[in-house]
């Protein structure tokens, strides 16, 4: 990173802001040409995971090519300035590289959906079994990533 100063060291720090985070876009490679898709998403033991439909583009590019890059942002302000220069955003965000694969058991994708679901509620949850057989579960083992700050 080229502002050192700017960096997220802890590891702590690092994965309080995936779970903060609202969205998290997925960005995706296939013979050369890039895909960026923002989803919702779970997290859990250096993992991310995604539900969504069994076809389309992004399982589609998955299935070729399993690396991808995933972004997350937490703590966002605009902060005004009395010049264009002086303007800028308060941030904390994460860049991460890693590995996407499809859960298919139907005990791995039910533990996938309540990681999903404890991101966004404390309430317990049930999947029908209608639900189990629509949905997709994209698991992303996280090889590396960065924490980043700024405006604080
Ligand atoms: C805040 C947010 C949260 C979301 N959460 C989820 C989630 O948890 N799970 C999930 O599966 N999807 C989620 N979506 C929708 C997701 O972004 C994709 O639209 C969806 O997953 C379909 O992706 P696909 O690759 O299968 O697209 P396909 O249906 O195969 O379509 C591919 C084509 O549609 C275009 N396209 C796809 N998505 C978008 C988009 N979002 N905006 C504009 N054009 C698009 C692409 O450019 C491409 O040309 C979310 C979207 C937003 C904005």
């Amino acid at each position: 990173m080229r502002k050192k100063e700017r960096e997220l060291t802890d590891p702590g720090e690092v994965e309080s802001v995936i779970k903060r985070a609202v969205v998290c876009r997925i960005a995706l490679s296939d013979n050369n040409v890039p895909y960026l898709v923002p989803v919702n998403f779970g997290y859990q033991d250096g993992c991310l995971y995604i539900h969504t439909a069994r076809e389309g583009m992004k399982i589609d590019m998955i299935r070729r090519n399993d690396r991808v890059c995933f972004e997350v942002e937490a703590d966002l302000e605009l902060t005004k300035g009395a010049t264009a220069c002086k303007w800028g955003m308060r941030y904390r965000s994460v860049i991460g590289f890693g590995r996407a694969s499809l859960v298919e058991d139907s005990e791995g994708k039910r533990a996938a959906l309540d990681i999903i679901m404890r991101h966004y509620s404390d309430d317990p949850h049930e999947y029908s079994e209608k639900l189990m057989e629509k949905v997709a579960i994209i698991r992303v083992e996280i090889d590396t990533m960065t924490g980043k700050q700024s405006g604080f």
